[in-house]
């Protein structure tokens, strides 16, 4: 059986878009591929990891997750961790556990994947959005201040990207206002802040291992924090079960159930957690190999005045998830979207992080957001592309890309 993941051709066969209309001369450096903007790295380890659950007698969740757990808890130096489907689900579930719900407020980034807002909506409470910062493009801490009234109950930075957002700020913020401060790090494995890993605090931090993030598990995420939150989460994301089916099956174990609340279907499998383990014993490589390909981008674009490059403040390690280039307005011909179709017709994939959430139907329309709600946020996606940044990139593929960059820059250069 095939793996079409895997394998590059079939891989590069589902995924080979139409050449966008000719530009007025055919561009120069052209790949023969298709470069994928970010597909997995699932290596022999990965694949044997998950054949030996496959045969085991337990492939829900059981042994595995309980390991996966206790690694990636002490690679981030959290207190405790509770591994789950997603990262959506950790959101979820955290907000359900600090029992926020309607009529609470909950403060987060527009800049961010929908599902960071979809979860405040999931519980009931109303999504109050602020601006982010020009450089990191995180929550601006001093919006987050202008924001909060007393029905304010939470608030969730994304460290966009993979750089951390302005914690020490936002923290004293919430001590301040005892509100749940509840990361989203979807994008955050591994960073740090002031010399402290994300996830190594007492609140609750969010972690996803979607397929394109820097660690995967196909689908799935973390929830770290304080161990009595997590125990909490822990019942939550089991249908508010006391005990889970793997103590209950195994000999000796009892049959009676419990459940204490109506919780959720959100726990992780073994055969996830195989994928997990062997991954985070990779993480330090993936991350050397994704640091590498930054550096080379870095020096091929800075410099040039039609770039802003994306940013890393002294105190903090950034985990480099995304390589968000900004045009600087004015310096092309041409928009950020045309850029977009020259470079797929160079073979160049490249993604947008992200449509802003206040633009898309549902919250335009239910709380009545304009474009300009959030300029920072809205200007900024419009002149925003991410090229591909994953460790499978070869020294041959990152020039690719820079030679396709270079190449439009200097076609359509004003
Ligand atoms: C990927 C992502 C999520 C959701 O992660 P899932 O594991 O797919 O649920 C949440 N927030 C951000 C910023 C993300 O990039």
């Amino acid at each position: 059986m095939t793996f079409p993941q895997r394998g590059n051709d079939s891989f590069r066969a589902q995924r080979v878009m139409e050449p966008s209309p000719p530009a007025s001369t055919p561009p120069r450096p052209r790949r023969s591929s298709y470069l994928s903007f970010s597909p997995p790295l699932i290596g022999e380890e990965e694949i044997a990891e998950v054949v030996d659950t496959l045969r085991s007698d337990w492939i829900t969740t059981g042994p595995k997750v309980g390991e996966f757990e206790a690694a990636f808890a002490a690679r981030v130096s959290a207190p405790a961790a509770v591994a789950l489907n997603s990262c959506t689900a950790a959101l979820h579930t955290a907000l359900a556990v600090s029992e926020i719900g309607p009529g609470d407020e909950v403060i987060t980034t527009p800049l961010t994947w929908a599902a960071t807002v979809n979860v405040i909506e999931h519980v009931g409470a109303r999504p109050v959005l602020v601006d982010v910062e020009p450089d990191t493009l995180t929550i601006d801490p001093a919006r987050i201040a202008a924001a909060i009234t007393p029905r304010t109950r939470a608030v969730i930075p994304v460290h966009y990207a993979g750089h951390p957002a302005d914690m020490a700020s936002i923290d004293a913020l919430a001590r301040d206002h005892r509100l749940l401060l509840l990361e989203d790090a979807a994008h955050a494995l591994p960073a740090a802040y002031q010399g402290r890993t994300i996830g190594s605090g007492a609140n609750p931090v969010a972690f996803s291992f979607y397929a394109t993030k820097n660690l995967t598990t196909a689908e799935g995420g973390m929830l770290t924090g304080e161990p009595g939150f997590v125990a909490r989460a822990r019942i939550l994301s089991m249908h508010g079960m006391t005990r889970d089916a793997w103590k209950r099956y195994q000999k000796g174990g009892n049959w009676r159930c419990e459940v204490v609340t109506p919780g959720f279907k959100y726990n992780m499998t073994d055969i996830q957690a195989a994928l997990g383990l062997c991954q985070l014993r990779k993480l330090a490589a993936l991350q050397e190999r994704r640091r590498h390909v930054v550096r080379l981008y870095a020096e091929a674009f800075q410099g040039d005045d039609a770039f802003e490059l994306p940013v890393e403040r002294p105190n903090v390690e950034h985990a480099w998830h995304l390589y968000v280039l900004r045009l600087r307005a004015g310096a092309l011909q041409i928009g950020r979207d045309r850029v977009i179709e020259e470079l797929a017709a160079r073979n160049i994939g490249t993604g947008v992080h992200y449509v802003p959430v206040h633009t898309h139907p549902y919250y335009r329309t239910k709380y009545g957001y304009r474009p300009e709600s959030f300029p920072v946020a809205y200007d900024n996606f419009e002149r925003m592309l991410s090229l591909p940044l994953n460790p499978r990139l070869s020294d041959q593929d990152v020039a690719d890309v820079i030679d396709a960059v270079l190449d439009v820059v200097q076609r359509y250069r004003r």
